[in-house]
Order: structure tokens, then C-alpha cells, then sequence
């Protein structure tokens, strides 16, 4: 690991001036990514801004707090597994809370904050090796997962550049609710839908998100939403703990006299971003609550997805999943 000057903030204000005034800086806050993408060589900063004392006071739900409107707003600093076990957030949005509790282990949950599972980079394995041709990690390099072992790869909205996916599995449960990020820098304050925050690959790989150079996300704010009551997040791995999604499905639904009144469903480990299933919420809305409409919805939702050999299956496995949560939801009925 090469050296790198380090320096910490106290207030979000000075957070921002730290970053402006040295470049290629990073923030660092539970540091569960950065700093093993930094032991690798893949992340090289010359200054690191410790964030960390922006947390707000050591209480299990400091920096969640019910905004008037009846959404919730999670301060970027608080701790995964403050969130997801929050009283609020598992009764009112249980999608999230079991997202969460699927991710990594309960360790790196306790360490792992909001910012930072949004700023998390992808596990392709050739963007960790060096030896290894990435765009992502160099500019013009190649990718050598396109024709290479893509088991865990993208199967929608990927280039001919890059193929790997986002691991986040809190960032599909954020999807799917439509949630928004609030951020600071040195031109004051703005907020990015979340479907807006990560990008698709085309052919800048290496830029994942829509942030500015010179901000810092201070808060996530969750919509108030009453039918993600009936909400639910599926992860399919390879092993049944601290592995990252193959084919995620996050989905919220709300049915009245049989036929489907709302419903919100994202997909994750199957693109380069949270992958907000917006054809399939198309093709179920005012239709009946059966396995029918379901089917037809996943059809609509993967018909341009593309597998690259070894992860073919997961067209047919992302169909399924969310086929089971749908007609889960549907079976548990809305809230009205
Ligand atoms: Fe790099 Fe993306 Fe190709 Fe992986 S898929 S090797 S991250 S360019």
C-alpha cells in the first residue's frame, strides 16, 4: 500500500474543503471496501478524510429520524446494522431490513455505513488482479470477462467495455422504494433519485456514479410508502452466507380486489447498477395478482438481457426469482 496523507473531519463543511484541497482524495468511513481495494493497489489516494466523526452519537438509531412527511431519513454515516434493525425501517420498509441482513457479515454490517455501501466497487474478479486487462481499473485496457469466467456478471444494460455488477444488496432495496441521496459539496446542497446515482457502463466504466468530485453524501431519504409494508428481498448465492448475489429481487406490492394497484420491483447482481424493473412494473399494473401476469412481467423485464457463456443461467434465474417473491407477495396480501 503506498503512503498517503490522512486527515479527519469534524463537520460535513469541513469534510468538503479537506477534499478540495487535496486531490485524489478519498472519504473514509467504515473503510469495509476502500481499504481492501487500497491493500491491492486498485485504490491508490494520496489523502485519506476520515469521516467517521460525523457519526452521529453512539446510539443503536442516532441518525434516523421520521421526516413529517412520514419517510425516513438515514444519516450516511450510520452503521448498516443500525439500519437494518431499526423498529422503523423493518416495519415499515422490511425490504430493506432483510437486504441489508444478506449482505457480507455481521461484523462488517457493524462497520459498513450507508455512504459507503453506495460507494462500494464491484468484485469482478479481473478488476482485483492486476494482471488482468479492466477498463474499470485502467482506461482503454480491455475487459478480460467478456470472454472470460463472467459467472457473476451482468446480463442487462452492460457494453461492450464492462460487464461486472453492482454487489450492493441495500442499494436494490433502495431502488425498488424509489429512495433519494442527499449530497454536499462546494457548491451547497442537491439530491439524486437513486436510479439516478449509479450509471451504466457504456464506455466510461471506471465512472460508477453521478457524484461530483467534490461531494460527500450525507443522508439517504426514504418516501413514505405504505404498501412496502408488503415488501420483500430475495438474494440468490452460490453459498448461504457472505457471498454476493447471483440474481437479487427486491419487490414491493400492493393488491386490491385481486388486481395489482402498486407494485415496485428491482433486480440486483444482474447489472452495472441497482436494476429498477420498470417494464415488468408496466406489465402488472391494474392486471390480476397470478402466476400469469408474473410470468409475463419477468418476460418483458429480461427480454434484451444477454449472457456472455458462463452466466447464461441467470436470465432464467433472474425470471424465477422474481416470479416466487411476486407471487409470495401476492399470496400475503397488500396494504390498502
Ligand atoms: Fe474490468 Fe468491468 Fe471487465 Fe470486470 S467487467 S474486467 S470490472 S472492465
Amino acid at each position: 500500500m503506498k503512503n498517503f496523507a490522512y486527515s479527519r473531519a469534524e463537520t460535513v463543511e469541513g469534510a468538503v474543503n479537506l477534499l478540495s484541497q487535496q486531490a485524489n482524495s478519498k472519504f473514509l468511513g467504515g473503510g469495509t471496501n476502500l481499504v481492501d481495494l487500497m491493500r491491492e493497489n486498485i485504490e491508490q489516494p494520496d489523502a485519506l478524510i476520515d469521516v467517521t466523526r460525523l457519526l452521529p452519537a453512539r446510539k443503536p438509531d442516532a441518525g434516523i429520524t421520521e421526516l413529517p412527511d412520514g419517510g425516513l431519513s438515514i444519516g450516511a454515516a450510520v452503521r448498516n446494522s443500525a439500519v437494518a434493525n431499526h423498529g422503523l425501517v423493518r416495519e415499515r420498509y422490511p425490504l430493506l431490513s432483510q437486504a441489508i441482513l444478506f449482505g457480507a457479515s455481521g461484523q462488517i454490517r457493524n462497520m459498513a455505513t450507508t455512504g459507503g455501501n453506495l460507494m462500494q466497487r464491484t468484485r469482478c474478479y479481473y478488476f482485483y488482479d492486476d494482471a488482468a486487462r479492466c477498463n474499470k481499473r485502467k482506461p482503454g485496457a480491455g475487459c478480460d470477462a467478456i470472454d472470460g469466467f463472467n459467472r457473476m456478471h451482468a446480463i442487462l444494460g452492460a457494453s461492450d467495455s464492462c460487464i461486472a455488477t453492482h454487489p450492493s444488496d441495500m442499494c436494490v432495496a433502495l431502488a425498488a422504494l424509489d429512495a433519494t441521496v442527499h449530497v454536499r459539496g462546494s457548491g451547497g446542497e442537491r439530491s439524486i433519485p437513486m436510479n439516478d446515482f449509479h450509471r451504466l457502463p457504456g464506455d466510461t466504466p471506471h465512472v460508477e456514479t453521478n457524484l461530483r468530485a467534490d461531494e460527500l453524501i450525507t443522508a439517504i431519504q426514504l418516501p413514505p410508502l405504505p404498501f412496502a409494508r408488503n415488501s420483500r428481498y430475495r438474494k440468490v448465492r452460490d453459498r448461504a452466507s457472505y457471498a454476493f448475489a447471483l440474481v437479487s429481487v427486491a419487490a414491493a406490492m400492493e393488491v386490491e380486489n385481486g388486481a395489482i394497484r402498486n407494485i415496485r420491483v428491482a433486480l440486483g447482481g444482474v447489472a452495472h447498477k441497482p436494476w429498477r424493473a420498470y417494464q415488468a412494473e408496466k406489465a402488472m399494473v391494474g392486471k390480476k395478482s397470478t402466476r400469469e401476469t408474473f410470468l409475463l412481467a419477468a418476460d418483458a423485464e429480461l427480454r434484451n438481457a444477454r449472457g456472455y457463456g458462463y452466466n447464461n443461467f441467470k436470465i432464467e434465474l433472474a425470471k424465477r426469482t422474481m416470479v416466487s417473491v411476486l407471487s409470495e407477495l401476492a399470496e400475503a396480501g397488500g396494504v390498502r
